[in-house]
């Protein structure tokens, strides 16, 4: 993801398939125009990278020049009309092959195809990058088409946001929703998840979803997923992913307009991260990091035990079902902080200490995020 001036953008189209899309186009021209000497026209500004790329593709000489929209301001102050300007050259009796980077309106289009009217070129061919069939408001004919995008805006290859962007390689779309900060709060059974959730979320103004406080409010109301989980939360064990997987993405769909999610208890599996990844990529977001609390096992034990007392929670007052549980997280789940360190977002705690001095640790990692 990259962020120029406010916005967020998500990458969209790699350098190699607008590679793979301008040696198509190439080939697709020369094969109708053979051995005449075309003159390309590109339309500036984003048309510098593709026409670039596309002529040092074209396999027969050719010509190359631009031209340029130009802003004037109209006869009433809030008009605004766009000239090209920048052509010079006679093409009288030539063949134009005009070099766009986007077509979107087909305002620009219909500017080119009034200014040309009077050159009396021998034909006038249209050629785009990038083409935006739902935007597209006019009926010139496009004759070649390099890759069909939906009406996001998107910016790279020549294509900028308020200036920036035109530089890079590859295209990004713009992400619609708001930048969010999600949490993964992660550690043992015990370690102080649901505590210090309670207080961050107050702090950052996020969601939070505990997938064990959801298990149990559906046991609690005799669900048939109620039903399910407690089989295996009673043992100790972990409920099968697709099942904890769906439920989360529900609880997820329930907050459509979140800042972002504390996670807690989830992910806890390899494929529970990567649905999670996916459930965020389709948010236009992503996990900003895992906050890890560490505290060693018979701390967790002794801590369980006590809350038991009160809880009321069939799993926090039989030790050995206490121990599975840890268990249960070391085998399976501590895996979990390779799979966020790989992407540097492991951020371990101190998970010992009075309940404000661990928030204050905590969020002194999600500051700097
Ligand atoms: P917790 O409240 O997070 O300690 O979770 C209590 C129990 O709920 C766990 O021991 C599991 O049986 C079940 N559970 C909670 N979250 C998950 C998850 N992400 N995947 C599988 N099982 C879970």
């Amino acid at each position: 993801m990259i962020k120029l001036h406010d916005k967020y953008f998500k990458p969209f189209i790699s350098a190699q398939e607008i590679e793979t899309a301008i040696e198509r186009l190439a080939k697709e021209i020369h094969n109708d125009i053979g051995e005449e000497i075309p003159v390309f026209v590109g339309v500036l500004n984003g048309s510098f990278m593709v026409v670039s790329d596309f002529v040092k593709k074209y396999p027969k000489p050719c010509e190359v020049t631009f031209i340029k929209l130009a802003s004037y301001e109209g006869v009433k102050s809030t008009e605004d009309i766009q000239r090209l300007i920048g052509l010079t050259q006679d093409l009288k009796g030539r063949t134009v092959v005009i070099l766009e980077d986007i077509i979107d309106t087909g305002n620009t289009l219909a500017e080119i195809h009034r200014i040309f009217k009077n050159e009396q070129v021998k034909a006038l061919k249209i050629a785009t990058l990038f083409y935006k069939p739902a935007a597209y408001k006019k009926d010139f004919k496009l004759h070649y088409v390099g890759i069909e995008i939906p009406n996001k805006f998107i910016v790279g290859y020549g294509l900028d946001y308020d200036g920036l962007g035109r530089n890079l390689p590859e295209v990004y779309q713009i992400k619609e929703t708001q930048h969010m900060t999600n949490l993964v709060l992660f550690g043992p059974p015990g370690a102080g998840k649901g505590t210090q959730a309670n207080f961050l979320k107050e702090k950052y103004n996020l969601v939070h979803i505990s997938t064990g406080d959801v298990f149990r409010f559906n046991i609690k109301n005799e669900t048939a997923l109620g039903m399910l989980a407690k089989s295996y939360m009673d043992k100790g064990e972990l409920v099968p992913d697709q099942v904890t997987i769906d439920m989360l993405n529900a609880e997820v769909e329930k907050n459509a307009d979140a800042n972002g999610f504390i996670f807690d208890g989830f992910p806890r599996t390899n494929a529970q991260a990567e649905a999670l990844d996916i459930l965020m990529d389709a948010k236009d977001s992503e996990i900003s990091a895992m906050v890890a609390l560490e505290v060693e096992d018979d701390v967790l034990v002794n801590r369980l035990l006590e809350r038991g007392k009160t809880s009321g929670r069939a799993d926090d007052s039989n030790e050995s079902v206490i121990r599975n549980r840890i268990t249960e997280y070391y085998k399976k789940t501590a895996i979990l902080k390779d799979y966020y360190s790989t992407q540097n977002k492991y951020f371990g705690v101190d998970g010992v200490g009075s309940i404000e001095d661990i928030t204050e640790r905590l969020s002194k990692v999600i500051d700097t995020l």
